[in-house]
């Protein structure tokens, strides 16, 4: 069994029942912004994101749906050959929130195979998720929190962050 995939077992076994540590941990966070924070994660991001492969999970591309941008349907739209509004009409929703998402999920482009078919030209939200490398970490420290179910990577990051921030 592959890295990736132990990881996710892991995730799946104990993501729950740590729930309560991890928000209070991220909480903290939030609150007290310690100036070593974007240093320490953004060195952990690169060593977890070394070991875990995206082609083996394709959680997020399965259930989280990102949030998109016209920028964002410009760029699909004519990488797949398609005028906006028939990729609109085909492909997009707006949501409750008024922001624009795929329809429906999994994501129309994710392949059996993990692989995104508009890789180089997905949303700025899928570039950037899961936002661990970000600058000023403790503004999506909350946000984190509800990727620690979803995302093995951010399982790792955090539990490592926790060693490494006592
Ligand atoms: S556009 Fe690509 S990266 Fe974004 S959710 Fe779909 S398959 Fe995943
Ligand atoms: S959920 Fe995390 S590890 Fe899985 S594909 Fe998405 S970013 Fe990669």
């Amino acid at each position: 069994m592959s890295a990736t995939r132990q990881l996710i077992e892991e995730m799946e076994r104990k993501a729950i029942s740590m729930a309560p540590e991890n928000k209070a941990f991220l909480d903290k966070l939030a609150r007290t912004k310690p100036k070593n924070l974007d240093r320490i994660i953004h060195k952990i991001h690169y060593e977890v994101f070394n070991e875990v492969d995206c082609l083996d999970c394709g959680r997020c591309c399965s259930s989280l749906g990102p949030m998109i941008f016209e920028s964002d349907i410009d760029r699909m739209s004519s990488a797949v050959k398609m005028k906006t509004s028939a990729f609109k009409d085909m492909y997009i929703r707006m949501d409750e929130d008024g922001d624009y998402v795929f329809k429906e999920m999994p994501c129309p482009f994710l392949g059996h195979d993990n692989y995104c078919f508009i890789y180089q030209n997905r949303p700025k939200a899928c570039r950037e998720y899961p936002h661990t490398d970000r600058k000023r970490f403790y503004q999506v420290a909350l946000k984190t929190y509800y990727n620690i179910t979803t995302c093995p990577a951010v399982f790792e990051i955090v539990n490592r962050l926790k060693r490494e921030m006592v």
